[in-house]
């Protein structure tokens, strides 16, 4: 099978595997893993953070993050089809008692403008009260588009002065950065409080961190030992991301190109599906709206061929590239996808 359903379907490769079996450990919760405090000092580092901390998933990360930025009762500001308001099932309002208040772009892309026409700040004991402003970058389930540095620095400059943070979901903050050429401490400047995922195209096998100053990761820290997330020999699962980071940033612009030479085939068969010059990073999103084949079926066909894509709604596409895709993988579905497109062009 040619699995292009997520970057998180890739398995560790030997040397990752080997690296992680040779890690140094200790009790995480004593604070004694040298393994995980060298990965949570190394990524708040590289972001020019104080602190990190290690957790199992992005969600985690992301929900901490939300946990110390927003009072139970006060609003944070996402994107409609974030991850956090999306797929994190209700996980804010659950744990955090928070309401969420969304506003809509295409494919995602932020404009500072339109956020900062919602903010609510300090509202009384009238109107909700907004705390934080959530931007993800690359956005997921808008096909991997890169969020502008102008605009995030604009809406920084903007929301700061009326006291509203602003957290970055960075699952994929390592695909914007190969994309744009924006470094680490820049994005880093201009978020409070910031997620990554190691377990995405970096090809960990699990791993995620959340990013800030030292007061709020200490916060972080209680409530992720609350949550039950509280890890103990983890540093063999910190070694897989130390390796990631070594190993499987800069190898990333090879996913893009892969995910540009998919686009620009599907766009030739089917030019309604896919506009090439949105496919900015490994994600590539096709809209089948205008096909006489709906996502699911598109999904099935492609299953019977020994590929795998993902079906995310009755028209959305989703075939995204990653450290585990082969060449041929690449043959067969450049091969077969865009004729399956071109048949069901609606004559
Ligand atoms: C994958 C992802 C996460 C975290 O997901 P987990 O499965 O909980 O690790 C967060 N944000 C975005 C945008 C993602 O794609």
């Amino acid at each position: 099978m040619a699995d292009f359903r997520s970057d998180t379907v890739t398995k560790p490769s030997k040397a990752m595997l080997e690296a992680m079996s040779s890690a140094e450990v200790g009790d995480d919760v004593y604070g004694d893993d040298p393994t995980v405090n060298a990965l949570e000092a190394r990524v708040a580092k590289m972001f020019g953070k104080e602190s990190a901390i290690f957790t199992p998933t992005g969600s985690l990360a992301n929900q901490l993050a939300i946990r110390t930025l927003v009072k139970p009762g006060e609003e944070l500001l996402a994107e409609a089809n974030s991850h956090i308001v999306r797929a994190e099932l209700g996980a804010a309002a659950t744990f955090s008692g928070i309401t969420t208040r969304t506003w809509k772009s295409e494919n995602g892309i932020v404009k500072f403008n339109e956020v900062l026409e919602m903010l609510s700040p300090n509202a009384g004991p009238y109107l909700v009260s907004t705390k934080a402003i959530a931007i993800e970058n690359t956005h997921n389930f808008g096909g991997g588009g890169v969020q502008s540095i102008y605009e995030i620095e604009r809406l920084r400059e903007e929301s700061a002065r009326v006291d509203v943070k602003m957290h970055l979901d960075g699952a994929r903050i390592w695909n914007a950065h190969i994309a744009s050429g924006t470094t680490f401490l820049d994005y880093g400047k201009n978020f409070d409080t910031i997620s990554v995922c190691f377990s995405k195209g970096l090809g960990a096998p699990i791993g995620s961190a959340m990013l800030s100053n030292n007061e709020l990761v200490s916060e972080a820290r209680v409530w992720r030992k609350r949550y039950g997330a509280g890890m103990r020999q983890v540093g063999y699962l910190a070694a897989a991301a130390n390796y990631a980071l070594d190993n499987n940033i800069s190898r990333l612009t090879q996913d893009h190109q892969r995910a540009m030479a998919i686009a620009n085939a599907c766009s030739s068969a089917a030019p309604s599906t896919i506009e090439p010059e949105n496919v900015k990073t490994n994600i590539v999103a096709l809209d089948l709206s205008k096909l006489s084949i709906s996502a699911p079926e598109l999904n099935l066909q492609l299953k019977e061929v020994g590929i795998l894509t993902g079906a995310l709604g009755p028209n959305f596409l989703r075939v995204v590239t990653h450290l585990d895709i082969t060449d041929l993988d690449m043959e067969k579905i450049l091969k077969i996808l865009p004729d399956l497109l071109k048949r069901a062009l609606v004559a």
